[in-house]
């Protein structure tokens, strides 16, 4: 089977519109309401010549109590069965307490991850970016789902791992 890479992260951080991107169709399901992603839906790519699955989290219940948590599980079980993880943060917004439940879990786990900050649309968000240094996975790299800015740069160090 080819390599699997899980795209995970808290709801409306643009996962499903990376996931569009890497996979160069429409498929996954783009929402401004974020939870509408079904559990774990899986995609074929290919890259410089190089065949992997794209693993597209999300569908949880919008309810507030166990947000943290509940993306936190979802997460893990995409991490779980993953050759490499894309960790996308919304790169305006910056790290929340959901971004933070899902680095914990990250943490636990002996997989690589890579740091995506998303929503870089322009290079004046640059700086937004650089701030997610601190989370310890190595670079962060800026990209913009929507516009496709940084998605190369971040394809190749996805590769680089699988
Ligand atoms: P998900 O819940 O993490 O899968 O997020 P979606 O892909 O459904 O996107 C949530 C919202 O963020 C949608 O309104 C997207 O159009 C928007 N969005 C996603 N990526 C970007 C981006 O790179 N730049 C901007 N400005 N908006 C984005
Ligand atoms: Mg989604």
């Amino acid at each position: 089977a080819p390599p699997v890479l899980a795209v995970v992260g808290r709801p409306n951080v643009g996962k499903s519109t990376l996931v569009n991107r890497i996979i160069g169709r429409r498929e996954a399901v783009v929402e401004d309401v974020p939870g509408v992603t079904r559990d774990r839906v899986s995609y074929e790519a290919e890259w410089n010549g190089r065949t992997f699955t794209v693993v597209d989290t999300g569908g949880w219940e919008h309810d507030a109590k166990g947000i943290h948590r509940r993306v936190a599980d979802q997460a893990e079980l995409a991490v779980d069965v993953a050759d490499v993880v894309l960790f996308v943060v919304d790169a305006t917004v910056g790290m929340t307490a959901t971004d933070e439940a899902v680095v914990s879990m990250l943490r636990r786990k002996d997989r690589p991850v890579i740091v995506a900050a998303n929503k870089v649309d322009d290079a004046v968000q640059e700086a937004d970016a650089a701030a997610l240094w601190s989370l310890g996975f190595g670079h962060p790299y800026p990209v913009s789902g929507v516009h496709g800015r940084g998605v190369a740069d971040l394809l190749d160090a996805v590769l680089a791992e699988l």
